[in-house]
């Protein structure tokens, strides 16, 4: 079967992956890692083609003709709530085109019996991308696939969701993702320190309960250390040597993180960035995390707010989000701090708490995200109960360009006005911006991270 892997044209920049949909926060565009994970799988049966209209920057018309000149007959694309309508309506013309449309997002990760009745063009949804379910369907072999949503024979809605879809706590394996099949020019990553970088996956979802968040949703597993070192070596023979692993809290579980760490130690040369809970961040693991090459970590920091953190179930306090931090800068890490805030209970005067929290942890990069009620989580429904959001509310953006919600205070212009005045007063402090051009190591970095902080103020104006 001749199949494409599609990232849909927008008509901003926005990252669909991984059931976990927003708007760039200044520039990035890293590699949809939903498809990069599906590429080796499809391609071990299928004649398989990549599209990622975003990289490539093409527009509605010029997608439609690639995918045409592509004579693919099944579409698996890419879709998120922060686009929703451009999604609906781009992949409608795809299948009007003759073309048979499966589609993933987090968008359906509730309700996708209700998606599929509502969108005549939609064939089916898949609610992972690091098993075979998609090669299950195309087979026609039903009763293999673990966690689907597809037509009956009367084209009426199904869900197909074994018992044990949730992952467990074990491994899994995909065969090597065909990186080479995605655009060489187009991703950028502004804590990338070579132009070249890949997109990379060792684990799936998140074992911690964070109620606000998607992962913690989907289970846990991991893949083996030598499945992943395959993948790693392959991208290192064509040159890439820069890499952004999606692990959500890199280097679990602890001794295989470990092992990890040290057979990319033994590489050598290998730079990379990834994302750690600061309770995660004893000595051993950082050590061997940078001895490894890794020079950016992404902290979750949250919040200041000691009661906020346990009622969303972060499993950390303020005091371990200071001592992490701390030890990731005696390390020599560059460090991100990623916060939430428009949660109900906040006003003005929490995000005020926020910033001088910021300040005093001396980070080296924020990252500002807004409550959004994503589908399928524990604080969707509480967000439903206290009447801040409707069932029918579908776009979304947790990266704030919009706020998908009020708090019990304050709405939702308040939020992106205070949102926006934060990221100022963060990045526009005259010590800071002199700390960060002393920190650039090359002229090609200086320029990305001018364009990156650039990107950045523009949005936040
Ligand atoms: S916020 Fe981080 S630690 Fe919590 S569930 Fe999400 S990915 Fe996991």
């Amino acid at each position: 079967m001749r199949v494409l892997l599609l990232n849909p044209p927008s008509e901003r920049t926005v990252i669909r992956d991984y059931f976990c949909s927003k708007t760039t926060k200044s520039n990035y565009l890293y590699h949809p890692i939903d498809l990069v994970m599906l590429s080796g799988t499809v391609a071990e049966r299928h004649d398989l083609t990549v599209l990622d209209a975003l990289a490539e920057g093409l527009d509605f018309d010029a997608a439609l003709r690639r995918i045409d000149e592509a004579g693919a007959e099944v579409v698996v694309s890419l879709v998120g709530a922060v686009s929703w309508n451009e999604d609906r309506a781009f992949l409608a013309a795809v299948h009007a085109a003759g073309l048979r449309v499966i589609a993933l997002g987090d968008i359906f990760q509730e309700d996708a019996e209700r998606r599929l009745a509502e969108e005549p063009w939609l064939e089916a949804t898949l609610h992972g991308f690091a098993d075979a379910d998609l090669l299950s369907y195309l087979d026609g072999d039903l009763a293999s696939i673990r966690e689907m949503t597809v037509r009956d024979a009367a084209g009426d809605p199904l869900s197909l969701r074994r018992d044990d879809a949730r992952r467990r706590g074990g491994s899994y394996r995909v065969p090597r993702p065909r990186h080479e099949l995605f655009p060489e020019t187009g991703y950028r990553f502004s804590f990338s320190k070579g132009r070249r970088f890949a997109t990379v996956l060792t684990d799936y979802g998140c074992p911690y309960p964070c109620t606000f968040c998607i992962m913690g949703t989907l289970g846990f597993e991991t893949r083996p250390v030598d499945d992943v070192l395959d993948e790693l070596d392959h991208l290192r023979a064509g040159g890439t040597k820069e890499f952004f692993f999606l692990d959500q809290t890199f280097g679990l579980p602890r001794a295989r993180g470990l092992k990890l760490c040290a057979a990319l130690e033994e590489r050598g040369d290998l730079s990379w960035t990834a994302f750690q809970r600061p309770d995660n961040t004893d000595d051993e693991l950082l050590g061997a995390m940078r001895r490894a090459g890794c020079h950016t970590l992404i902290l979750g920091v949250e919040s200041p707010d000691a009661e906020l953190l346990a009622r969303y179930r972060k499993g950390y306090d303020t005091g371990e989000v200071a001592a992490g931090v701390a030890r990731a800068k005696a390390h020599g890490f560059r460090v991100v701090g990623t916060f939430l805030i428009g949660l109900p209970e906040e006003d003005e005067h929490s995000w005020e708490n926020t910033l001088r929290w910021a300040l005093e942890l001396d980070l080296d990069y924020l990252s500002l995200n807004v409550a959004v009620p994503r589908f399928g989580t524990p604080f969707r429904k509480r967000a439903l109960e206290l009447g801040l959001c409707r069932e029918d509310e579908l776009v979304m953006d947790q990266a704030g360009a919009t706020a998908a919600l009020p708090t019990q205070v304050l709405g939702r212009r308040d939020i992106e006005r205070v949102k926006r005045r934060l990221v100022r007063r963060f990045y526009l402090r005259p010590r800071y911006l002199a700390r960060r051009l002393r920190g650039t190591g090359s002229l090609r970095q200086l320029g990305s991270e001018l364009r990156e902080g650039l990107a950045l103020l523009r949005r936040n104006v």
